[in-house]
């Protein structure tokens, strides 16, 4: 059964419920002062990822608030995506083997993006090291301000790596990083801005109980059963087999489901790979559901599987932001993620979910809320209430438009 308010694009004055009037006017005040400027952003996937959900989001409400906008993707290639998720674990601090050859293969898919992509805005935000290489279009379109976003944790990354994509990035002038921990040494600004969520998408609209009930039956879950269940790309940072780890721990003492739910992004080639090893690692184990979601279907069943969920975990152990861990807190759920990235930005520890450092200490902390209702309601009641004063859409929105025009009034006060 479709979600009953599926077919409506949500509108600016619905979220006045949610964060007030005042938030609203101001920004469409704030949206105002960028009439006649253009914002386009450029990433490298339309799907899968949290830049991808982010900008769905993002782009109808500042459309409606007058503001001039465009999404661009650059156009890539396997081995580019190859190098690309090399670069990415590696700025996360994994270790990669990258030979002089990737870095050949990065700059002439480069190259090569860079002459094939418009560059429309007045204002460009470029997202993630993929399609940073187009600042090199700075030389003829003096005029344009490039905002670099990392949404990566580069609190620890390959020296090499970082070199060679600090050679673009202070060509920026500006860039933005979600969370204190990440800054680097650089010569340009840096804007602290954390991702957000949107509160009324299909992800994370309220849902009706049947509506949940329809998908746990498609799927085969058993309602009646405890769930715990982590949303995730099938990715080896996610940490997918040290879920299932910890779920074999809890599984001991108590009758409990585990659901991994995944899909694949489009600039991330190792998904399939991994999603092979989590199958193996589940093997001889009951009540583990791995599942690969349609994309037709994602949004609804991941909102829905999220709400069915009696504790959701995050066991990263690398993270931008966890987009995840808003979502579930924002779903009221109790979360039990670990200690990194933007994670403790959301997660105070014992105040608004648990954090964890480990496969033993995760299954441990889950155990806690199963076994303990009221603490687990205590504690998903104020990560609930984090997350409307802080990571929802429209500060999002605000945050953005105010870092656009700010690049055109250097030093300038501007009076709403
Ligand atoms: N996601 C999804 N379906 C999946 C797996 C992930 O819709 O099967 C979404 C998830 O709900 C979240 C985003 O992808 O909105 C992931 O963002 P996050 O910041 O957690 O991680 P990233 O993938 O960007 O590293």
């Amino acid at each position: 059964m479709a979600s009953k308010i599926e077919n409506k694009a949500p509108k600016l004055k619905d979220y006045i419920p949610i964060v007030g009037e005042n938030t609203i006017d101001e920004l469409k005040l704030i949206a105002k002062h960028l009439k006649g400027k253009k914002i386009q952003h450029i990433n490298s996937t339309r799907v899968g990822g949290g830049v991808a959900e982010m900008l769905t989001c993002v782009l109808p409400l500042m459309k409606e608030l007058g503001v001039d906008i465009e999404w661009d993707i650059i156009e890539g290639n396997p081995d580019f995506f190859n190098v690309t998720k090399k670069f990415h674990n590696a700025l996360h601090g994994r270790e990669e083997s990258l030979t002089d050859k990737d870095f050949d293969i990065y700059l002439d898919t480069a190259r090569s993006y860079i002459d094939s992509t418009k560059i429309k805005g007045d204002v460009v935000f470029v997202h993630d090291p993929q399609p940073i290489a187009l600042i090199q279009n700075k030389k003829k379109l003096k005029k344009v301000r490039w905002i670099w976003r990392c949404h990566v944790d580069v609190s620890a990354p390959s020296e090499r790596v970082w070199d060679f994509l600090s050679t673009f990035i202070e060509g920026y002038d500006a860039s933005m990083f979600s969370s204190p921990k990440f800054t680097r040494p650089l010569k340009i600004p840096q804007f602290l801005i954390c991702p957000a969520i949107d509160p009324l998408s299909k992800k994370n609209m309220p849902l009706e109980d049947s509506e949940i009930d329809e998908v746990l039956h498609r799927y085969g879950i058993d309602k009646k059963k405890p769930i715990i269940s982590q949303v995730s790309r099938y990715d080896y940072l996610k940490d997918p087999i040290g879920v299932i780890e910890s779920f074999k721990l809890v599984k001991k003492y108590i009758d409990a489901q585990l659901i991994l739910i995944g899909n694949s992004a489009a600039d991330d080639p190792e998904g399939a790979k991994v999603l092979e090893e989590v199958k193996e690692s589940a093997e001889g184990t009951a009540d583990i559901h791995i599942l690969l979601i349609p994309p037709e279907q994602n949004d609804t069943d991941v909102n829905a599987l999220q709400r069915a969920s009696s504790v959701i975990v995050q066991k990263s152990l690398k993270e931008g932001f966890a987009l995840t861990v808003t979502e579930a807190l924002w779903k009221g759920k109790p979360v039990v993620a670990s200690a990194v990235g933007g994670i403790p930005l959301q997660i105070k520890h014992k105040y608004s979910g648990l954090l964890c450092h480990c496969i033993e200490g995760a299954a441990l902390q889950i155990r806690q809320f199963l076994q303990n209702p009221a603490f687990a309601k205590r504690l998903a009641a104020n990560g609930k209430a984090h997350i409307k004063r802080n990571f929802l859409i429209t500060r999002l929105i605000r945050e953005h438009m105010l870092l656009a025009l700010s690049l055109f009034h250097k030093g300038d006060v501007i009076t709403l």
